[in-house]
């Protein structure tokens, strides 16, 4: 089919949310064109290989929060492998080493009020409510930092039922995507690269390096999309559009990002209130793993409280790798606190105890991927706010049947903020497309 030729689905993005509704669409004869602003695909999925040591690292997403459907039907189908991530959790925290009886207490009075909790409320205000004075500050402490550092959420947005519905989850073990023999990567990235194979043998097409800039829905005959390509701008139309767009592109851009008309100011609206959140990733290198003799031979996670607070190893992949995690809400200002190697090691002193000499002497290189300042995320993944999912059903209904958003942020069912949500809700809008 000719590029010019109107499709039957453009999407717009393709990460896993836009691969897995391309595939279904693709698979049951329409024809679907991807439009991908990068040279890459995946987005917040992004695996690159360290020429040096030819480890697969993982620049964005890296585990599988348990056995999730979605996530392990691609797994099964391009029969890829996985290991589960195991090893010793080290807390260097107040109270870890020597758990206090009023912090069980507060844990206990926490699970207690949660189960019971009817309406909806943010995790600040549920805190102030149950757990105020300086006697639960700790046990406040210890929250907040969860909620910021693994949800990358705000706490005074995110949704304390929502919450609840994760916190309160039976705990499997997580898993890595590992090697894969018929594929060219491992990790993440080879799941994508098997579902873009899919798509493309299943007659769908995909062009990359072309950002879209407007989505017009002013004519009631068709969808008509503009991309820049090289200089050019690129005229595409079909009878659908889904857009894939992380919710940040819309919160840091507003009308200066990818046009929508008409109704912007309304969709933008919608999108300023989701919640949404950021992480630095950082992987680190080294000559020797020097984290087994000085925490355990085991160590999988790390919790402290220094500048870059969460590190965890490859174990039980013995890469000498350690990769350190910030998350957080979006900044509210125009300042962004970039984390640069000083950090990363005054952090390591931190943690470990060593001089500053001695691990600038180890490490053999570093990567750091601030994802707030990657044009095409703006940010990590989202978080549920009081009122998630009728955001979402409005942001669904501004243009029935040819206007949809598909993505991690657009679906309305733990787990939050995952590669398994932006499936679910890939597939969600096939199913609802091959509905129409
Ligand atoms: C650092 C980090 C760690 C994470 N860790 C995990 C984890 O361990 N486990 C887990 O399950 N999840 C994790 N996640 C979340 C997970 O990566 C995302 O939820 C998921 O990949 C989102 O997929 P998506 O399709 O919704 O969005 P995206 O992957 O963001 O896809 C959207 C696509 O749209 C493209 N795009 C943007 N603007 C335009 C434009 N104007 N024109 C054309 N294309 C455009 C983007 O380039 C991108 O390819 C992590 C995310 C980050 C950032």
């Amino acid at each position: 089919m000719g590029i010019s030729a109107k499709w039957d689905t453009l999407i717009v993005g393709v990460g896993a949310s836009g691969l897995q509704c391309g595939v279904r669409l693709a698979e049951a004869g329409q024809k679907v064109l991807i439009l991908e602003a990068r040279n890459r695909a995946g987005g917040r999925i992004h695996t690159f290989t360290d020429k040096q040591t030819g480890y697969n690292l993982e620049a964005g997403a890296e585990f599988i929060h348990g056995r999730l459907p979605h996530t392990f039907r691609w797994v099964e189908k391009l029969h890829l492998s996985v290991s589960a991530v195991t090893g010793k959790t080290i807390r260097l925290l107040p109270d870890a080493s020597s758990p206090s009886p009023s912090r069980e207490a507060a844990w206990k009075k926490f699970h207690e009020i949660l189960a019971g909790l009817r309406h909806d409320t943010t995790l600040h205000a549920f805190l102030n409510t149950y757990f105020p004075g300086e006697s639960y500050a700790d046990f406040r402490q210890e929250l907040l930092r969860f909620a910021m550092g693994y949800d990358a959420a705000d706490p005074e947005r995110v949704s304390m039922l929502a919450l609840r519905d994760e916190w309160e989850q039976e705990e499997g073990p997580n898993y890595r995507i590992g090697r894969a023999p018929h594929l060219q990567a491992s990790g993440y990235g080879a799941m994508i690269y098997g579902m873009v194979a899919q798509f493309q043998q299943a007659g769908g097409k995909l062009l990359y390096a072309h950002p879209v800039r407007q989505v017009s829905l002013s004519s009631p005959a068709f969808v008509q999309v503009k991309a820049h390509f090289r200089q050019k701008i690129l005229t595409y139309m079909a009878d659908r559009v889904v857009i894939t767009l992380p919710p940040g592109t819309f919160q840091k851009y507003g009308h200066k990002g990818i046009s929508i008309e008409p109704g912007e100011d309304r969709i933008i609206q919608v999108m300023q209130q989701l919640g949404y959140g950021t992480a630095t990733k950082i992987i680190t290198l080294w000559k020797h793993p020097w984290w087994a003799s000085r925490f355990a031979p085991d160590m999988g996670f790390l919790i402290s409280q220094a500048p870059v607070p969460t590190w965890w190893t490859a174990y039980p992949n013995d890469w000498p790798v350690l990769t350190g995690w910030k998350g957080g809400p979006l900044p509210s200002g125009n300042t962004w606190p970039v984390i640069q190697k000083d950090a990363v090691i005054q952090s390591l002193v931190q943690i470990s105890g060593l001089p500053a000499k001695i691990l600038q002497k180890e490490l053999l290189k570093y990567f750091i991927f601030d994802w707030y300042l990657d044009p095409f995320a703006c940010g990590s993944y989202s978080y549920p706010v009081p009122g998630h999912q009728t955001l979402i059903k409005q942001l669904q209904a501004f243009f029935p049947h040819r206007l949809y958003f598909a993505g991690e942020a657009y679906y309305a069912h733990p787990p939050w903020g995952t590669v398994e949500s932006a499936l679910a809700s890939g597939n969600e809008i096939a199913t609802s497309i091959l509905k129409t």
